[in-house]
């Protein structure tokens, strides 16, 4: 019976999922930037700087994040180029971690779309089964009061939970407990260094800042500030 639980929950294409929620549900654009080749990236009309996130569609066509957009703009003529606007994914980033405190007061930022959330002393209540689901039930919360899709990792440690949330995406829950490790991952990794835990860096300063008190979602969060 596990002591404790570990979700990492990690935003799919955080800064163009991001622009995509912003754009249709405060803006009220009709199109969705995820469901066509786009992404996020350096100034449109110059057609420089490199792709800093990217579609599904968009990666049909090859493009890799990091890319020169000279370059992808002629793997794809077709795609648009939006740039990207980090005050709004500060606030989507925030927006996100008050959700997450909603499940648990042990939240671990890693980076401004990662971060792990910590369920302790639920091992004598719950099973690994209704963990699964809980993690289900978070993800398809964030869809829906937040507009944007996440991976969420499964395990029982912190560096697992991550590994378990880069398998498959977008909008998925995985696991990796112990004994799964060989199976889903292939090789063994060294158990010292799975089992070795540091703090993390918050990666993320000023989320904090955001009032606590009731939940008024990405639509309000967002619109109050534009
Ligand atoms: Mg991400």
């Amino acid at each position: 019976m596990e002591k404790r639980f570990v979700f990492h929950v990690d935003v799919n294409s955080a800064y163009l999922s991001w622009s995509a929620a912003y754009r249709t549900c405060i803006l009220g654009e009709k199109k969705d930037l995820r469901a066509v080749p786009s992404v996020v990236g350096g100034d449109q009309e110059k057609r420089h700087g490199i792709v800093l996130a990217k579609s599904i569609p968009a990666k049909r066509f090859g493009i890799q994040t990091g890319e020169p957009l000279v370059s992808v703009c002629r793997k794809c003529p077709d795609l648009i180029v939006i740039p990207p606007d980090y005050s709004l994914y500060v606030r989507a980033s925030c927006a996100l971690m008050k959700l997450l405190e909603r499940y648990s007061d042990q939240i671990i930022p890693y980076s401004i779309d990662e971060a792990w959330v910590i369920l302790e002393g639920f091992g004598r209540l719950y099973g690994r089964e209704q963990m699964v689901n809980l993690a289900w039930q978070m993800k398809e919360e964030i869809r829906d009061r937040l507009g944007f899709t996440v991976n969420i990792g499964v395990s029982t440690n912190l560096l697992l939970a991550k590994m378990a949330g880069e398998f498959s995406k977008p909008d998925r829950v995985h696991t990796l407990f112990e004994e799964e490790i060989e199976k889903k991952c292939g090789r063994f990794p060294s158990r010292s260094f799975l089992w070795q835990e540091r703090p993390c860096p918050t990666g993320l300063g000023g989320w904090e800042s955001v009032p606590s008190g009731s939940w008024p979602g990405l639509t309000a969060l967002l619109s109050g500030h534009n």
